[in-house]
């Protein structure tokens, strides 16, 4: 999943209850903050971390567009919005499927099943990316500044998407998912180094 300084897009939830001895709406919005901190923190439990073995996996093609499906896609919707992603792979989830989600522009979130690239523009740009999978990590990393891309829903449509920049950039880290590839693969041997330097100590610790 990608995790980007775009954060502003899940600030505001307002997902409390409405108790009625908070009529602060400061208190309100505090609290409604720690709620959605703390929904953030049982999705990431949820979405494999680095280490995970299924993170380096390649996904295999989906033959079946069945009601297995549309529930995953679920969940891994809900799971993106919860850990205020902005897209999410199958295989963040342990499941080697290609499949990811992902919300472009203003739209509601989508599914892309059996994702294939028609168009890459030629020019790159380096920005930092985070990744929910590799929690604490920012790194800068090159993308093809556009990209159209083929696939399926998860009805098994055909969908088509042609990306600007910051979707663009979300949707090569999801495909890059999809065949085992990780951000820090994608850096440089400085930033790589500091990144694992942040990882390390998760890993001894679990
Ligand atoms: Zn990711």
């Amino acid at each position: 999943m990608t995790e980007h300084d775009h954060t502003h897009e899940h600030d505001h939830e307002h997902e409390s209850g409405h108790g009625h001895e908070e009529d602060s709406s400061a208190t309100e919005e505090a609290r409604a903050e720690a709620e959605a901190a703390a929904r953030r923190r049982l999705a990431l439990a949820q979405i494999r971390q680095y280490g995970d073995p299924a993170l380096r996996l390649v996904a295999h093609q989906v033959e079946d567009f069945d009601d297995d499906l549309r529930r995953l896609v679920e969940r891994m919707t809900v799971l993106m919005h919860e850990a205020q992603g902005v897209g999410l792979a199958a295989t963040q989830v342990g499941v080697l499927r290609r499949i990811f989600v992902f919300e472009p522009g203003e739209e509601g979130p989508h599914a892309v099943v059996n994702p294939v690239v028609v168009d890459r523009a030629g020019e790159t740009l380096i920005e930092d990316e985070g990744c929910l999978s590799l929690q604490g990590v920012r790194v800068p990393v090159e993308r093809a500044v556009g990209l159209t891309i083929e696939g399926k829903d998860e009805n098994g449509e055909d969908v088509r998407y042609e990306l600007g920049e910051y979707d663009a950039r979300v949707v090569q880290h999801e495909l890059d998912h999809l065949d085992g590839v990780l951000i820090i693969d994608r850096t440089d041997d400085e930033h790589r180094k500091q990144a694992l330097s942040t990882l390390r100590p998760r890993i001894v610790l679990r």
